[in-house]
Order: C-alpha cells, then sequence, then structure tokens
C-alpha cells in the first residue's frame, strides 16, 4: 500500500475509535430525566399537601361547629329535665330547638363523611408518590456516579486518541488529509476504502480492468472515479 495512504488508514481508525466512544458517551445516562421528574413530582406532592391541610382545616372546622352545636344541645337537654321548667309551651320550645340543633349536626355529620374520605384518599397518595420520589432519587444519585465514572473513563480515552490522530494528522500528506476530510464530512463515512469484488468499497462502483491494475502500482494514491474515495488492495 502507498505510504501516504497507509498514514490516512490510520487516522480512519482512529477517527473510527473517536466516533465510537463520543457516540457511547452520548448514550450514557447521568440520571438528568429522572431528576428532572422527581423535581416535578416534588412539586406535585407539595400541591398534594397544600389541598389535604386544605381539607383538613375544613373537617377542623366542621367538628368544631359540631362541638360547640352539641354543647348548645347539651345545655338545653339540662335545661329540659332539670325539672325546673314546668309550662309545658316553655318545655316544647326547648324540645324544638333541641331538634333543630340536632338536624344541624346530622347535616355537618354528612358534610363530613365524604371529607374524611378525600382526606385519607389523598394522605395515601401523597405517602406513594413519597415512597416513589425516593426510589427515583436514589436511581438518579446511582445514575449520576456510575456516569462520573463511566464518562472519565471514555474523556480519558477520547484524548488519548485524539492526541494519536493529531500525531498522525501531522504525519499524513496536508493536501490529501484535506481531502481526506472533504469525503468524510461530505459522505459521513469511510473516505479511504478497499477494493470490494473488483468494486469500489465506498460506493460499489465496478472498476475497469486498467484501473484495477493501476491500483497494484503503490507509487501513487488511487481515488476512485466516481466518489472520490481513496481506494487500496487489502493486502
Ligand atoms: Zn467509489
Amino acid at each position: 500500500m502507498n505510504d501516504s495512504l497507509r498514514i490516512l488508514l490510520a487516522v480512519q481508525e482512529v477517527d473510527h475509535l473517536i466516533a465510537e466512544l463520543k457516540s457511547e458517551l452520548a448514550t450514557l445516562d447521568d440520571g438528568s430525566k429522572i431528576r428532572s421528574a422527581v423535581f416535578l413530582a416534588q412539586s406535585e406532592i407539595e400541591k398534594m399537601k397544600a389541598s389535604a391541610h386544605e381539607l383538613e382545616k375544613e373537617i377542623r372546622d366542621g367538628e368544631w361547629e359540631m362541638q360547640s352545636i352539641n354543647s348548645k344541645i347539651k345545655t338545653l337537654e339540662d335545661k329540659a329535665f332539670s325539672g325546673k321548667i314546668t309550662n309545658a309551651k316553655e318545655l316544647s320550645a326547648i324540645e324544638a330547638d333541641i331538634e333543630a340543633l340536632k338536624r344541624t349536626v346530622g347535616k355537618i355529620e354528612d358534610r363530613l363523611i365524604p371529607l374524611y374520605d378525600q382526606l385519607e384518599a389523598k394522605k395515601s397518595e401523597i405517602n406513594d408518590l413519597q415512597v416513589k420520589i425516593e426510589a427515583a432519587s436514589v436511581k438518579a444519585e446511582k445514575l449520576k456516579q456510575s456516569y462520573e465514572s463511566k464518562s472519565k473513563s471514555i474523556n480519558e480515552k477520547l484524548s488519548q486518541f485524539e492526541q494519536k490522530r493529531q500525531e498522525f494528522a501531522k504525519r499524513a500528506d496536508p493536501q490529501l488529509l484535506r481531502k481526506y476530510e472533504q469525503i468524510r464530512s461530505k459522505l459521513a463515512r469511510d473516505a479511504v476504502v478497499p477494493l470490494k469484488e473488483d468494486k469500489c468499497g465506498g460506493c460499489r462502483m465496478s472498476l475497469s480492468s486498467i484501473a484495477i491494475s493501476s491500483l497494484k502500482d503503490d507509487s501513487k494514491v488511487h481515488s476512485c472515479d466516481n466518489c472520490g474515495r481513496f481506494l487500496y488492495i487489502e493486502e
């Protein structure tokens, strides 16, 4: 193989390794997706807690109201059964008041029952979400740690290969290297390809027998007439 081409092939091999490492780095999960989900869930839990506090307050107010009415009922009942009230009209008026107050208590109770259920459901929802958040936070932390160690090792290799590439690039013919880079950026594929079954290993165009026999001349650098890639015969 032509020596100038051999250097380009070495550059290409290092470029392959660099590309592999970069794609490996890009697919690593650093846990940031889970972390932002945790962040969202935390703000969701704050909203749920605020709504649970509202419910608790509504329940407390209702209970306080009931307590105060019940103590009024107690006072009225004490008064009615004390024997001090002898007037039947007055007694039946007190009894009517007691009945009305008991109906009010009943209404408050009816209003509170679904609130107790709602509060219980809300608390269990908060609890479930809290457990999920904790598990997700642990997972995010593990991913972050593993990302840090993996990316550190990949970046170390990457800088070694990049250094190696620079060394090869310095040894390459500047004009050929420029052409190599143009082809790679244009075709996003290999710029130095072997002859395969009498065809260009890049674009698969068949080569004439004259072109094939001229490829054997190592003193020159050969290119495919169709795609411009550098061609060589595999040793
Ligand atoms: Zn070609």
